[in-house]
């Protein structure tokens, strides 16, 4: 990782995209100094270019800069897949072996230009050990922030095993059954350190398995300790319930009708449909080992979801985005985490620097750094992309590193064309997750 947070980076010339929605537009200079953007706009008179001992200066010519990309919905450290050489049972590793491997994931993720990422549920405490050795400066990674595992009742997703086996402690999920149960577990990953709780309801939406009370005396916990809520919430009973209880933000959403998005609206919360998960699901699950019956459900749900995110525009709903890279073999690191802002322009109308504002600005919101992240303008965090194709033109540039320039995070210069020395082996079985 090459650094240049002691002296003052200069970007000169290239076309602003300032990820609040605002109209791209020729810039002159950005300077930053240590971790923050200090001015946008003229080159402040007191820094000398020619100072090469103080200043270094990057030439943005024919390029288009934009703020970090954020990924609010990737999954680091889950116990799965099973990789070939690693002795493992009931499907997962042991802790420390997950947690070196998350740190090999966030690296990835961070090359693709990703430098803040919202992690809804881990295995242990892994994403909150990463995302603090990644704050030390112990490894190379995005920005995390963070929940613990789901909190699960019994038939929600996760719940995969027999009661009589229970939900191992490799799970993503953790059991809590009634309102007490629920309360413990909220202030257990409270004291952990997690940045928000994630609850999950069923897989696909076919039955909703937390009650409205429950989501509410949950919410009232979290929000007494300043963490924040989410849920996978795909059915249409328990996003309308989600958004009564007052939650943060909705994931999914799927099945989420006109009178639910009313309520959604009415509440004032954000929807991350994640329909990348969907959308890569139905063009390769067959490859892996997904059954035909699930993938009819994914059509379903893809089908229902379009309409969805059409409506949650024309209501004005703030949408955030995020893709499930990590959830499986299927979703692969470092490809994926600029997909869903490509759904966004093609399937709900949204214009392409709507769809980037959606991933940076609306985004920081889940991180909580809404002031510091996502907008590129005086004063914030440093997190930096130049490009060498206009995502205007074609949103799909953003998508998998492949017009990759520069990466800056926190003021620093990002080695994103770091070559990966292995290429870790993958089995395709696994649970099926969503
Ligand atoms: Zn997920």
């Amino acid at each position: 990782m090459a650094s240049h947070n002691t002296k003052t980076l200069v970007i000169r010339h290239g076309t602003l995209i300032d990820g609040a929605g605002h109209p791209a537009i020729a810039n002159d200079t950005i300077v930053v100094e240590g971790n923050r953007i200090r001015s946008i706009g003229r080159l402040p008179e007191d820094i000398r270019l020619d100072d090469q001992d103080t200043v270094h200066v990057i030439d943005a010519t024919g390029h288009w800069i934009m703020p970090g990309l954020i990924d609010g919905h990737c999954h680091l450290s889950f116990g799965f897949p099973q990789m070939g050489p690693v002795p493992s049972a009931r499907g997962t590793t042991n802790p420390g072996f997950s947690a070196l491997r998350a740190a090999r994931n966030a690296q990835q993720v961070l090359r693709s230009g990703v430098t803040s990422l919202a992690v809804p549920g881990g295995t242990w405490f892994i994403d909150v050990a990463l995302r603090d050795a990644i704050a030390a400066g112990v490894l190379a990674g995005p920005r995390i922030a963070c929940a613990g595992n789901f909190i699960v009742t019994y038939g929600s997703i996760i719940d995969n095993e027999p009661s009589w086996v229970g939900t191992p402690e490799h799970a993503l999920g953790v059991l809590a059954n009634n309102v007490d149960e629920m309360i413990t577990e909220v202030r257990r990953q409270c004291k952990n350190g997690v940045d928000f709780i994630k609850l999950a309801d069923s897989t696909w939406g076919d039955t909703q398995t937390i009650a409205p009370e429950e989501l509410a005396a949950i919410a009232q916990e979290a929000h007494r300790r300043q963490v924040r809520v989410t849920i996978h919430s795909r059915g249409a009973g328990s996003t309308r319930a989600a958004a009564e209880a007052g939650l943060d933000w909705i994931m999914h959403a799927d099945l989420a009708t006109a009178e639910e998005l009313d309520v959604v609206a009415e509440a004032g919360i954000p929807l991350m449909p994640t329909m990348t998960f969907l959308q890569r699901a139905l063009e390769v699950g067959h490859e892996f080992e997904r059954g035909s019956g699930e993938l009819d459900l994914i059509k379903r749900n893809w089908d229902s979801a379009v309409g969805m995110l059409e409506r949650a525009r024309t209501l004005g709903i703030t949408i955030l985005c995020g893709t499930n890279s990590g959830n499986s073999p299927m979703m692969p690191y470092g490809q994926l985490h600029a997909h869903e802002p490509e759904i966004l322009v093609c399937y709900g109308g949204y214009t392409p620097l709507e769809a980037i504002a959606a991933c940076t600005r609306n985004n920081a919101f889940v991180m909580g750094l809404e002031h510091d992240v996502g907008v590129l303008e005086a004063g914030r965090l440093a997190d930096i992309l130049l490009l060498d194709s206009d995502p205007l033109a074609d949103i799909r540039v953003l998508q998998g590193g492949q017009h990759l320039a520069m990466v800056i995070k926190d003021g620093r210069v990002v080695d994103h064309n770091g070559a990966e020395e292995t290429e870790p082996a993958l089995a395709l079985q696994m649970p099926a997750l969503a």
